[in-house]
């Protein structure tokens, strides 16, 4: 039994994937997804099945096993990737967020679980600020370490505030309750007296979201793991962060941080080789869409052909997980209009078509139109007979991928058929993590011809089972996460960056 005093270790986060070329999103977003204040973090992070996020319960589950401690919970606000956060809302928890510190006496240590690629309205850095508030109460003394999504955009002020960031290292993210253990054991061993260097350094690299996958065969994954085999005594965490191109920031691009536990040379030689292995293989970030003509033809031909290997269709463009808004029509208009058969499609966001479907009752048939109540650009109105099959108050717990041994809320929602394809319409907007979501309504993508998901990449890790890499085709439609980048209206991201820009060049920093 430990003698030690418990240490007392405040926990707090804001976590926003912001996608600039979105509206702005308030309190109800972040509801959605969760909104826990003090306590309800305590208790959501030790129930089984939680809500909360896996970095946070990965921190508690370590520290409840290490020593007697004393969680401090603030305040940890998570919402489903959006445009900027309000700025009323925002401010609201950087005082909350202030307001707790201040009044928790003695800190030991401070986590917080942030995204990293956050915008609020009229701020460019609230991730920054969210770290330098923190130091600025805490003092330079108290140990205050942050993990961070693949995603992040990492900022000097980022970089500068805290003792250790750490990002996740797998894409479909399968590993943030692991980061969050990590956290944990780092905020241990500066209790026992390390004292981390970080260096980092970004690179003028964008990759479409497609390109950013970690599995074998992609050369992000291959420098992550280049990056990992870097670990030891010398060397605390790699984190190696793909970024997030739809915040439109001056802090867009590929970054390398390296945290050395006691040797600040050590950390800025790892982090300059891994920038210069990253940017030697910068040719291989490039996209493999498939044209809607080709999926449409795809789809038919096995919908047709049960001697075929059953296909899914992704939807990177309209990716809920990249700020999409989960309902643009172009391929499911066109997969209908072809009479693609067999077809199941997961999941579709419109509360109102919900409504609309639950007054109708299961069995009935009526007119629907999808998107009645969006003003998004690319979210176009559709409409067709379809008929209710299924209702349901959405709310199950997850077995595969990024969903396992989590609870799953989507909101109300129903199972459509449209001739050959069956529609789950939700009205949490999010996207489809694995086949729980078809399972819930009673459907197996195993069993169907076609499967269409609005997912950019993390579908993958709750379908793997049913679908290899080949039998995955990467649709190019129109959207808000487009991997098309050229088309966007960039304001604020660098330029020039590779591949946008062929002829970007960059220099490593002296050695
Ligand atoms: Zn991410």
């Amino acid at each position: 039994m430990s003698t030690e005093t418990p240490k007392r270790i405040a926990i707090l986060g804001f976590s926003l994937e912001t996608n600039r070329f979105a509206l702005p999103c308030g309190e109800q977003e972040f509801r959605d997804r969760g909104l826990f204040y003090g306590d309800e973090i305590t208790k959501d992070a030790r129930r089984p099945a939680p809500l909360i996020h896996g970095g946070i319960c990965g921190f508690f589950k370590v520290m409840d096993a290490h020593a007697p401690w004393e969680p401090v919970p603030i305040v940890f606000a998570n919402a489903h990737p959006n445009g900027p956060a309000e700025a009323s809302f925002f401010n609201q928890l950087l005082d909350t967020m202030r307001d707790g510190l201040e009044k928790a006496g003695k800190l030991d240590g401070v986590y917080i679980c942030e995204h990293g690629a956050g915008l609020a309205e009229g701020n460019d850095d609230p991730d920054g600020e969210v770290f330098a508030l923190v130091r600025g109460i805490v003092g330079p003394d108290v140990p205050v370490i942050a993990t961070l999504d693949l995603h992040a955009n990492v900022s000097e002020r980022m970089v500068s505030e805290p003792d250790v960031l750490i990002s996740y290292i797998t894409n479909p993210h399968v590993d943030k309750l692991e980061r969050g253990e990590e956290a944990a054991r780092c905020m241990i061993e500066m209790f026992n007296g390390v004292k981390p260097k970080m260096a980092s350094i970004r690179l003028p690299l964008v990759g479409p979201s497609v390109t950013l996958l970690t599995a074998e065969g992609h050369p992000y994954g291959d420098l992550i793991r280049l990056g990992q085999t870097k670990l030891g005594p010398d060397i605390m965490n790699v984190s190696i962060t793909g970024g997030f191109a739809y915040s439109d920031t001056d802090r867009n691009g590929m970054t390398i941080t390296v945290t050395a536990r006691e040797d600040q040379a050590k950390a800025d030689a790892l982090a300059r080789d891994l920038a210069i292995a990253g940017w030697a293989d910068r040719e291989r970030y490039q996209t493999k869409m498939t044209s809607l003509d080709d999926c449409t033809r795809m789809a038919l031909e096995v919908s047709k052909d049960a001697n075929k290997p059953n296909l899914l269709f992704c939807d990177p463009a309209d990716n809920p997980g990249g700020g999409g808004r989960g309902n643009t029509t172009y391929i499911l208009k066109a997969f209908a209009e072809a009479g693609v058969e067999n077809c199941i499609f997961a999941v579709f966001n419109d509360p109102a078509l919900v409504e609309r479907a639950t007054a109708a009752g299961v069995g009935a048939r009526f007119k629907a139109t999808f998107n009645s109540e969006e003003t998004n650009e690319f979210s176009l109105p559709f409409e067709a007979d379809v008929t209710v099959e299924r209702l349901s108050d959405g709310e199950f717990e997850g077995t595969l991928g990024m969903a396992k041994d989590r609870t799953i809320q989507i909101g109300r929602s129903c199972l459509l058929r449209l001739g050959g394809i069956q529609i789950i319409v939700i009205s949490i907007r999010q996207q489809c993590l694995s086949n729980d979501f078809l399972a819930h309504f009673g459907l197996d993508a195993a069993a169907a011809r076609v499967t269409v998901v609005k997912s950019r990449g993390h579908f993958r890790a709750g379908f793997q089972h049913i679908f290899p890499p080949d039998r995955i085709i990467e649709a190019d439609v129109p959207g808000l996460s487009s991997n098309n980048l050229l088309t966007f209206q960039w304001k604020n991201l660098p330029r020039p960056v590779y591949p946008m820009d062929p002829e970007t060049t960059w220099e490593p920093p002296a050695a």
